[in-house]
């Protein structure tokens, strides 16, 4: 039934490519954004790392990295459905794993974790006949030398560095080219500067309510897809729906520095098992740089977050980025070469929503597993947890199948394992 009344609520990486797939299958779409634009929150200032699983090395039984994995190999070929985009050209350089001093994990245990990625990876990858962003075969890792390591990073903070085919995606690239994708479609009518306050079931449709300038309004729908991300809970709860478990939302500053660097200018780096820390080099598109524990500013466990994005001025965010900056110059000596203007710093920051509520320096902390995301559906109404910016185009192709009748991927069609409710 292609006259089915669709309503998604949030136009960020899910919410677009979501409605994308639908408009192509040949729906019409109301699209709701409270923003003045599409695709400028998470799935804007995030880092853009496709996950193989790496990170997760504290999930012993592996679901999270599985479920990273079959993320990744969607991820360039299910964004090709609504764009046009070439990976050599929005990837960064590749991410060498830095284990800290006094880590999570010993570097043997690491080395372990990252063979078992690899292992799953080709599982995965033949099961879909897919590659690793569209051209990677298989993926690997390779302990540095020491000497190796050492012309690399400071070695008064890491005891092992691992090079990997990792890679991140520019995110702000995928996201011009989705907007003017959402715009060229003319089954999609986005509404942007508009909130959507409740959702509630009005006989056997389901209706939305919004604040559109200043009036408050209403429509019908047969299906309503909530793909908000930091509004999912408040919104989920108007439909009396709960989440499954404790939950956290945290601000976490996704610094850019946007001048071109060579590939030679600093290595793309995840410092893992410890502070978390990243400086990703995009080469012509710029470098990300964030120290977790001076970037993580905003912290709830409440069902609706502060409106961090209006809390900081830009000197503040400014100071935030120049001392996360400050630890990273500390570990990776390259980054001490670096000349560039303040005013081609971004520092902008974001929510991430996950399930758990304790922070990342717990090695039990549900954050170190976040298999537990996907679609959950309730008659007509589907809560999307996204979970990372790696599974955006899967879930979006899911979501589509789930709202067009199509059999889905699940543990029985695809022999691999992951949790129900994706
Ligand atoms: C700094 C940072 C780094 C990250 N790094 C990575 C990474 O390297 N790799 C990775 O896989 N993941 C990463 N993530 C996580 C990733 O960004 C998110 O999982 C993903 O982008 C979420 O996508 P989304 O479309 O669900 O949410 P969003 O992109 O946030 O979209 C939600 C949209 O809903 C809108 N909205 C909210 N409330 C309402 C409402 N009431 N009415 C209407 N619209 C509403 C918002 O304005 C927004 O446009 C990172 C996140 C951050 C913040």
């Amino acid at each position: 039934m292609k006259n089915k009344r669709i309503a998604i609520l949030g136009a960020g990486g899910l919410g677009a490519c979501t409605a994308l797939e639908l408009a192509q299958r040949g729906y019409s779409i109301d699209l709701y954004e409270k923003h003045s634009e599409p695709i400028r929150k998470a799935s804007f200032v995030n880092e853009g790392k496709i996950h193989l699983g790496f990170i997760y090395a504290l999930d012993k039984d592996l679901y999270t990295a599985r479920q990273m994995i079959i993320g990744a190999v969607h991820f360039i070929s299910n964004l090709k459905r609504w764009i046009s985009i070439k990976p050599e050209e929005v990837i960064s350089t590749p991410f060498y794993y830095c284990n800290h001093r006094g880590s999570l994990s010993k570097g043997d245990e690491l080395g372990a974790h990252y063979q078992k990625c690899a292992e799953i990876f080709d599982e995965v990858s033949q099961h879909y006949d897919k590659k690793y962003l569209d051209f990677e075969e298989t993926i690997f890792s390779k302990r540095l030398s020491q000497s190796e390591m050492e012309g690399m990073v400071n070695p008064e903070y890491f005891q092992d560095v691992f090079q990997t085919n990792e890679y991140s995606v520019e995110p702000r690239i995928v996201a011009s080219l989705l907007t003017e994708a959402l715009l060229e479609e003319p089954k999609i009518r986005l509404h942007v500067h508009t909130t959507v306050q409740k959702v509630e079931r009005n006989g056997t449709s389901i209706r939305v309510h919004f604040e559109e300038g200043e009036s408050l309004r209403q429509e019908e729908y047969d299906e309503v897809i909530n793909c908000t991300w930091n509004s999912l809970l408040r919104i989920d709860q108007t439909m009396g729906i709960e989440p499954l478990y404790n939950w956290s939302f945290r601000y976490k500053y996704g610094n850019k520095i946007l001048i071109p660097f060579g590939n030679e200018d600093f290595p793309s780096c995840t410092m893992v098992q410890g502070p978390y820390g990243d400086c990703v080099n995009f080469r012509d598109r710029g470098g990300f740089f964030s120290w977790y524990p001076i970037g993580r500013t905003g912290w709830s466990e409440g069902k609706n977050p502060p409106d961090w994005d209006q809390m900081y001025s830009q000197e503040e965010r400014f100071d935030i980025f120049k001392r996360s900056f400050e630890e990273l110059k500390k570990r990776v000596p390259a980054l001490r070469e670096l000349h560039y203007p303040s005013e081609k710093v971004d520092p902008a920051g974001g929510i991430i929503f996950a399930l758990g509520n304790t922070d990342v320096d717990n090695s039990s902390s549900k954050l170190h597993t976040r298999h537990e995301v996907g679609i959950r559906s309730f008659d007509g109404y589907h809560s999307v947890n996204t979970g990372k910016y790696t599974l955006i185009p899967l879930l979006a192709l899911q979501l589509a199948n789930r709202i067009d009748g199509r059999p889905e991927m699940n543990e029985k069609s695809t022999g691999i394992h992951y949790h129900s409710n994706l």
